[in-house]
Order: structure tokens, then C-alpha cells, then sequence
């Protein structure tokens, strides 16, 4: 799948998401922590997303702590040639009341 960088799967999407006060200067996470995740209900911005230049970026992909976690193993889906259909989706569904 080929990401458009839109940040709409980030924004309304339900998923998991790694707990920011769980990571690590290294990138992992601390195993101190009983929970390191934290829910990220849909139609709330994800305090890991970024947008630099227009583009949306999570400031947390390259980290360890994001590898296997549900959002990672979420969005891992349709071709992976084929550009990202989810964006369109989002956009179709949103209301005058919903800017984003
Ligand atoms: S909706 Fe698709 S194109 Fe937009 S950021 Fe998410 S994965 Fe990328
Ligand atoms: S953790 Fe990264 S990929 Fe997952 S919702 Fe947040 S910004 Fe998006």
C-alpha cells in the first residue's frame, strides 16, 4: 500500500497507539510501565502525528517501540503497489461541520 501522506487514517481512525510516555530515549519502550499502550479513540488527532511541508508524518514509525504495535499492524493492508484508498473514504464520509 502506498501512503499518500494524508493523515486521515491518524485522525479517525480507532487504534492503539504506543503511549508517548512509555518511549524511551532510545525508542523503546520503558518496561517499567505496566501499560505501554494507550487507546486513540476515532475523530481525535494522534499525539504522534506531524504534518511537515503539507505531509503527514508519524513521528514514531521508525522507532522500535512502533514496530508490531496494533496501529503498525493496522493500517497494513490492500496491494502494495496499489495507492491507499483510505484518505478518499474519509473524505467522502466528512460533514460541513468536520473541516479536517
Ligand atoms: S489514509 Fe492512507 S494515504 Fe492517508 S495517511 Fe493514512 S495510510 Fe496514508
Ligand atoms: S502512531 Fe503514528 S501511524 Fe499510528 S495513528 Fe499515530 S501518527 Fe498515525
Amino acid at each position: 500500500m502506498i501512503c499518500l501522506r494524508c493523515g486521515y487514517c491518524c485522525d479517525h481512525l480507532d487504534v492503539m497507539i504506543v503511549d508517548p510516555r512509555a518511549i524511551r530515549a532510545d525508542g523503546t519502550i520503558d518496561p517499567q510501565r505496566t501499560s505501554a499502550m494507550v487507546s486513540k479513540p476515532s475523530d481525535t488527532r494522534c499525539p504522534h502525528l506531524e504534518f511537515r511541508d503539507g505531509m503527514a508524518a508519524c513521528t514514531i514509525h521508525e522507532l522500535a517501540c512502533y514496530q508490531g504495535s496494533p496501529c503498525q499492524l493496522f493500517v497494513q493492508f490492500g496491494p502494495e503497489d496499489d495507492i491507499c484508498i483510505l484518505g478518499g473514504y474519509f473524505r467522502s464520509i466528512r460533514t460541513p461541520d468536520d473541516p479536517a
